[in-house]
């Protein structure tokens, strides 16, 4: 499992924006066999039973699925939803500023981050470029520029010596600075002012700094006057790492939820390693990673959207010849099915014991938390439970990873705080699909540099494993009404 943990720390760290975070995310599936088919296409005759195959939306969400050889119409969907978004600083479409002298770059605040963690942080930037060709189509670059370039820089306290804590406005407090005014490359603005006259928006050449342009077109090995459009953000710059006296920890930025999008991926991969893995399976193994769940999902590639249902839709029907199968079948394979909604949760604080209540506050490198919430911000229940339970215990003979049962904790919050929310409860809800919502303790949540534990996601793998294993045995066996 040492391994999984190397592999775990180059998947965050070739993963700095969500449509990073799906391209490494093919790169484990076209290793182990996965096909790409597209939304665009007719699947009746590419899917069959037995293969496994993955489709994107929007380049920032993707879901990848194996068929079960016993599958038939109105089967069950065994899924993990995660997400591939962290919050980060977006660069506003028009970017270009200037002050005291120094070059600054306009961003944007993206999701609910602890944005005082920002400050003095090398941040690199990535993200997609929309690219004109020399035949006048407009494609997508994916750019990754990984070292230090802009800086969110710290008041000295000299200058504040009785700040007593600190605070700042994230409108002209946070903005970055990029280089200074005086860089010979930048007697290139204006450059491109005629041309623009004639466009509709101004050139990216004037809208953001023409440095920073040029910087991408090199990177991109494209023209400046080709870049139409960008969807670009900052990322801390810092290697995800190994961390504590005995590497139990692990130190990087987007464990939320980068680490359930891994662990839910390889979980995945390694239930259908094999030929005869999927041969006595009735069920569809599934995992969704989606895009903008730290901004509410309500977006056409969000959880909040059609895009999973409209998935489940189609593969319902997959190898049916039945007409009544049309329109039955998919809520047929809904009373059946079953989402674990993979999200990271929230480990006890040494510093601030008091946040959690005492009989339910997870522990790091104890297991996965099963997170519960009477108020329904969190989609588990009872039935779920069980279920998990079930799954998690290590008495299966096909299971040669561990003879032990993967542990589970569980997690309700304070009655006097706040409670956050998952893409569990909105899934749950739309396709009317029992779910459990769980996830690895981890500390600092939504800093630019979080924390978690290394032994945690062997857990989360193995837990992921046999759920896709064990799934079609042990579900019917639990309240199915
Ligand atoms: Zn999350």
């Amino acid at each position: 499992m040492a391994s999984f943990n190397d592999e775990l720390l180059s998947y965050i760290d070739s993963s700095p924006s969500p449509f990073h975070t799906v391209a490494s995310t093919k790169k484990l599936l076209e290793k182990a066999g996965f096909k790409e088919i597209k939304e665009k296409d007719s699947w009746s005759k590419s899917c069959a039973p037995g293969d496994k195959y993955y489709l994107t939306r929007n380049s920032s969400t993707i879901v990848a699925f194996a068929i079960g050889k016993k599958w038939t119409s109105g089967n069950a969907f065994s899924i993990v939803g995660a997400h591939t978004d962290s919050p980060c600083l977006r660069i506003k479409p028009v970017s270009i500023k200037e002050e005291s002298g120094y070059l600054q770059v306009g961003v944007e605040t993206y999701g609910y981050a602890m944005w005082h963690t920002w400050f003095d942080r090398d941040l690199g930037v990535a993200g997609r470029v929309m690219v004109r060709s020399k035949d006048g189509s407009i494609g997508q670059k994916l750019v990754h520029i990984d070292r230090p370039i802009f800086r969110i820089p710290t008041l000295a306290i000299h200058l504040d010596p009785h700040a007593k804590s600190f605070s700042f406005n994230t409108e002209t407090q946070l903005l970055p600075i990029a280089g200074l005014v005086d860089d010979p490359s930048t007697e290139e603005l204006g450059a491109d002012k005629k041309e623009g006259e004639s466009e509709p928006l101004k050139l990216a050449t004037e809208r953001h700094h023409p440095s920073f342009i040029k910087l991408l077109a090199e990177e991109l090995a494209v023209r400046p006057e080709e870049i139409v459009d960008f969807e670009l953000l900052l990322y801390d710059v810092q290697k995800a790492c190994l961390g504590g006296l005995r590497k139990e920890f692990i130190f990087a930025s987007r464990l939320d939820n980068l680490v359930m999008s891994y662990t839910a991926i390889q979980g995945l991969i390694r239930s259908v390693d094999g030929k005869d893995a999927l041969e006595e399976e009735s069920s569809i193994r599934m995992v969704a990673l989606f895009d903008d769940e730290e901004v509410g999902s309500r977006t056409a590639q969000g959880a909040d959207s059609n895009v999973l249902l409209a998935i489940l839709r189609r593969l319902s029907v997959i190898s049916s010849g039945d007409l009544e199968d049309l329109f039955t079948a998919f809520d047929r394979s809904m009373s059946r099915s079953f989402l674990l909604s993979a999200d990271m949760a929230h480990a006890i604080h040494p510093n601030y014991g008091e946040k959690h209540e005492s009989k339910h506050a997870p522990r790091i490198n104890k297991g996965v938390v099963v997170k519960l919430n009477a108020n329904a911000r969190y989609a588990t229940n009872s039935p779920g439970v069980a279920l998990l339970q079930e799954v998690a215990r290590a008495d299966i003979n096909n299971d040669s990873n561990s003879e032990s049962a993967v542990p589970l904790q569980l997690f309700v919050v304070r009655n006097d705080s706040n409670c956050g929310s998952t893409i569990g409860p909105l899934l749950s809800a739309l396709l009317g699909i029992r779910t459990v919502d769980l996830g690895n303790p981890q500390l600092s949540m939504h800093s630019v540099r979080e924390t978690c534990g290394s032994k945690d996601v062997e857990y989360a793998l193995l837990l992921f494993l046999r759920f896709f294993q064990k799934f079609s045995k042990v579900a019917a066996g639990i309240l199915e009404e």
